[in-house]
């Protein structure tokens, strides 16, 4: 039987690097949502579309020929042939994507073809049928609420601007945390109007990685999907 894990959480979460993880420990697909959405965002910019122009935006995503890898070892974002894998975790995409994120027209078409990605991996796909971990922000709520195992990732401001810290800067120094305060608090701002994630929904198991490392937060929603 198939086995669809949903996984949502803020920035700074772990949810990524966790959900790679965990996919790749029961041999199942990883579908990287968030990642979709920063390339809309590239490929917006790329295309010169003013981002405010909300129904020019929508229908160039509508016909954005993107193609995601979802194994977990190599998950890979192509957008018209091009391997954009580094260029969406630019900090200019990280500063545009809630606006494009906002836009409803683009949620419905993303999410429809999360759910289409969702469905290949339950009776196909890369996982050949074994199913997938699906990670972002309204996975447990709106993408796939129908999912075997709903985790809902947190962990502390405190703990996510650190983690942040490290990715961007290498180091988790006062500084370096204060230069991704402004980012990280913003990109939260920006996206409250899409995701309601700071709560789990009914059957939504929450994970609280602020005291964990790694490895025990992937022990943490092992456990989960155990249960
Ligand atoms: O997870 P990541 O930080 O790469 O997500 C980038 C952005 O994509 C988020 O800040 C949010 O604006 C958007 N997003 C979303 N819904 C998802 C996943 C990501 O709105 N399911």
């Amino acid at each position: 039987r198939p086995l669809v894990v949903a996984l949502d959480g803020p920035s700074g979460s772990g949810k990524s690097s966790v959900s790679r993880q965990v996919a790749s420990r029961l041999g199942l697909a990883y579908l990287d949502t968030g990642a979709m959405y920063r390339a809309a965002t590239w490929w917006c910019v790329h295309q010169g579309v003013d981002l405010t122009d909300q129904p020019a935006v929508a229908a160039l995503v509508a016909s954005m020929p993107l193609e995601i890898g979802v194994d977990p070892s190599d998950p890979t974002v192509h957008v018209d042939g091009t391997d954009i894998a580094e260029a969406i975790r630019d900090s200019s995409i990280s500063t545009a994507v809630s606006a494009v994120a906002t836009n409803l027209e683009v949620r419905a078409e993303l999410r429809r073809r999360q759910r289409e990605l969702i469905d290949v991996e339950r009776t196909a796909g890369f996982s050949g049928g074994v199913g997938v971990v699906a990670e972002g922000r309204d996975i447990t709520t709106v993408v796939a609420p129908d999912a075997d195992v709903r985790v809902l990732l947190t962990a502390s401001e405190e703990a996510r601007l650190a983690r942040r810290a490290k990715d961007v800067h290498g180091d988790a120094d006062a500084s370096s945390v204060e230069a991704t305060r402004d980012q990280v608090v913003r990109r939260d701002r920006d996206d409250s109007t899409v995701s309601q994630f700071l709560v789990a929904a009914d059957g939504v198991v929450t994970v609280d990685s602020s005291d964990l490392d790694f490895e025990q937060t992937v022990q943490a929603v092992l456990e989960v999907v155990e249960r």
